[in-house]
């Protein structure tokens, strides 16, 4: 058989991919009779697809090219790590350069006592080594019972049966058997869909405590920690109301729980700080760290972990590791990002000058008749749809059926936005330009009164 190549015939290509190829999260005959979508190639903030369309990534691939796509220094760090030494592990008393740069580097970067890193390959083995590291922390502790470990409701931490438990996401338990045990989930802070009549900082503050009434019915002498991602990302883009956190942090403080933040999405600039922490004002004691730290380039995660937790870690064998933890090439390539976004001032650049101009065009989305509330964080936002504004209604239509329609009008108009339901997402890469942010909300309106038009028609409305 001759090569695969980009200068197949798109359908020769889809039907190789329907014939031999699963796609995670997606229902595989539905995808296989309509044909994936071949991405060809990708510069900026731009993809390029088999037939020669030129889409603009609203969500920066799955929320990680935070640089941009086809960075060559990023190409060539790779090719000159894989010459000089492809692969070595950090298992047996070993170590190497790449491991040891990267992980001072985070250390630099990280707040507070953040100061030690297990790496993993990705977001999920990252929040399972979490896991088992806030469990083996108290067992060293001499406190062997504090194991449960607290989480939301439609949280996202992964796909793993540990990271998958952690999530609060009911459709992925449905299947094979999560949560595992030790697992508790509480309230998310979605005040559009879920705060009623209460006033957003009342129900933040409620939500928040959820958490101090699980701790009090599982008994504090039960309870490992507390996980969260600073604002939810496939949740939905949730920004919490602002009583939430601080409300958080006294309750973990008081009652000796470790606050994991989970920073997969909202890390290395997400959110117009170098961490989703910062931007909320909390102090973790373990950070989760994947997507952004390389920005997608290598697949790498990890575990930043304060100094507390790292030294108590320390004087026991912790029995756990991934084969690729500390990948030479992964944290070379890795490394390299970091230098990119400090040294060109990338966060700076979402803080000051492009965040801000993104959300007041985001944020002015609200005055289209679809469009509830519009929430924006950094280079992170959502817009609720709803057929009535002022109650906040659902369409009687299943849930994410006018969010699927508007998600495939963005595609038509060539801009990947997501829709969890029926809210739309975007994660775009940071260096998105003004001019590109005038393309993306263009398009997005185009897209939505298409959306309105199409729910009109269907008797949707
Ligand atoms: N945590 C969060 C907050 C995430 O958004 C994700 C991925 N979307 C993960 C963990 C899991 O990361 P990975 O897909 O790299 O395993």
């Amino acid at each position: 058989m001759s090569a695969i190549t980009n200068h197949m015939p798109t359908s020769e290509l889809q039907a190789l991919d329907a014939a031999h190829h699963m796609h995670p999260f997606t229902q595989g005959s539905g995808l296989a009779a309509k044909g994936a979508r071949v991405i060809t190639r990708a510069k900026g903030v731009w993809l390029t697809d088999s037939e020669g369309n030129e889409i603009l990534d609203g969500m920066a691939g799955l929320w990680c090219v935070n640089i941009g796509y086809g960075r060559d220094e990023l190409a060539e760090v790779a090719a000159r790590q894989m010459k000089e030494l492809p692969y070595y592990n950090t298992f047996f008393q070993t170590t190497h350069v790449p491991a040891i740069a990267l992980a001072q580097k985070i250390a630099e970067l990280a707040p507070g006592d953040l100061n030690n890193v297990f790496f993993a390959g990705s977001g999920s083995e990252a929040n399972d080594t979490n896991i088992r590291m806030v469990r083996t922390y108290w067992e060293e502790k001499g406190k062997p019972e504090k194991t449960v470990i607290i989480s939301r409701w439609n949280a996202y931490h992964g796909s793993s049966m540990g990271s998958g438990s952690l999530g609060g996401m009911v459709g992925m338990h449905a299947q094979g058997g999560m949560p595992i045990p030790g697992i508790h989930h509480i309230g998310q802070p979605n005040w559009w869909a879920e705060g009623g009549d209460m006033s957003p900082e009342d129900f933040g503050l409620m939500r928040a405590q959820e958490l101090e009434a699980a701790i009090k019915e599982l008994g504090e002498n039960k309870v490992a920690a507390f996980i969260a991602e600073p604002i939810q990302g496939a949740g939905g883009v949730i920004v919490p109301p602002a009583t939430y956190w601080p409300e958080i942090q006294r309750i973990c403080d008081k009652y000796e729980i470790l606050l994991i933040a989970d920073e997969v999405i909202c890390g290395f600039g997400r959110t117009g700080n170098w961490f989703g922490s910062q931007t909320v004002d909390i102090r973790p004691d373990i950070m989760t760290i994947a997507k952004g730290l390389s920005s997608g380039y290598q697949p790498i995660g990890g575990s930043v972990v304060s100094d507390e937790v790292a030294s108590v870690i320390a004087g026991t064998e912790f029995n756990h590791g991934y084969t690729y933890s500390g990948h030479p090439v992964a944290s070379a390539v890795a490394l390299e990002n970091l230098r990119i976004l400090e040294e060109e001032k990338i966060v700076d650049q979402v803080r000051d000058v492009t965040g801000p101009y993104l959300k007041g065009k985001w944020e002015a989305l609200a005055d289209h008749p679809l469009v509830g509330e519009a929430k924006i964080v950094g280079m992170m936002a959502s817009i609720a749809l709803t057929p009535d504004k002022a109650s906040r209604a659902p369409f009687a239509a299943d849930a994410g059926t006018a969010g699927f329609i508007c998600r495939e009008r963005c595609f038509a108009n060539n801009l990947v936005m997501r829709h969890v339901g029926d809210r739309m997402i975007i994660s775009p890469p940071l260096v998105i330009s003004e001019t590109e942010i005038d393309t993306l909300i263009e398009r997005a309106r185009t897209a939505l009164s298409e959306t309105l038009d199409s729910l009109e028609e269907k008797g949707l409305m």
